[in-house]
């Protein structure tokens, strides 16, 4: 990947984004465009930072481990957003700044104990199956209220709001109609629960249906293939 070539996607994106923006009447500077760097090496990354890239988003924990102490240019913002299982949550503790994917009491309690664990606390976010569909990632909606409210109550927990993934379809109705719900959501739990960051989180948005996230209210969109190109694994 050539410096370039880069700055040439990043710019493309950064624009696309502006667009989505203005055609609803929102500030392209309210949306955080989130790089996903899984499977990349950090030459890439840093050709990423270089180009300007400051958030960076990783779904391992394995991969967080190996690669933030190494990658620690100044001012970077991590991102964890992939599933989480408690026995690999001690890898994060002081290598990422934000955790998407909370989707389960017990995943709050060991997130809590092990950031807890070394005098620090982090700021997370709830992930939401919103589409319902059996094999996603992510809590119900029925529970999505009690979850929040036991992360709020956590001592080393900051609840800054919700994070999806899309609907895999073609159908770019049901995709919307999946993100607006996401966005009536996140209004209910700042209304009922509130949240500790300035104002709610919206995660929700990648390569295929950023545009689409971001006009339905997405404040973080997490952008892999369309930045980083194609992964091989
Ligand atoms: C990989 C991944 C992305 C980015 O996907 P692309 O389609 O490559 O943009 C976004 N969110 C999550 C949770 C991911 O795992």
């Amino acid at each position: 990947m050539s410096q370039a070539d880069f700055t040439q996607r990043l710019d493309r994106i950064l624009d696309r984004v502006a667009q989505a923006a203005q055609r609803v009447g929102r500030a392209a500077d309210e949306i955080t465009l989130i790089g996903v760097s899984k499977r990349k090496p950090i030459e890439d990354m840093q050709i990423a930072y270089d180009a300007g890239l400051r958030d960076f988003g990783e779904n391992r924990a394995q991969e967080v481990r190996d690669k933030f102490p190494d990658f620690a240019p100044e001012g970077i913002t991590r991102h964890f957003i992939g599933h989480l299982q408690s026995n690999k949550v001690k890898y994060l503790p002081g290598r990422v700044d934000l955790i998407h994917s909370i989707d389960s009491t017990r995943i709050a309690d060991s997130v809590d104990q092990r950031f807890g664990a070394q005098g620090l606390r982090i700021p997370v976010l709830i992930e939401v199956n919103i589409s319902g569909e059996a094999n996603k990632e992510g809590i119900e909606i029925p529970q999505l209220m009690d979850l929040s409210g036991y992360c709020s109550e956590k001592t080393n927990l900051d609840f800054w709001g919700l994070m999806t993934i899309g609907p895999l379809t073609d159908d770019q109705d049901q995709v919307r109609q999946a993100f607006r719900e996401m966005k009536l959501l996140s209004d209910q739990i700042e209304r009922q629960i509130g949240v500790q960051g300035s104002k709610a989180i919206l995660s929700m948005g990648m390569s295929d249906d950023f545009e689409i996230a971001i006009e339905e209210g997405a404040t973080h969109i997490r952008v892999g293939t369309a930045l980083f190109g194609p992964r091989v694994f």
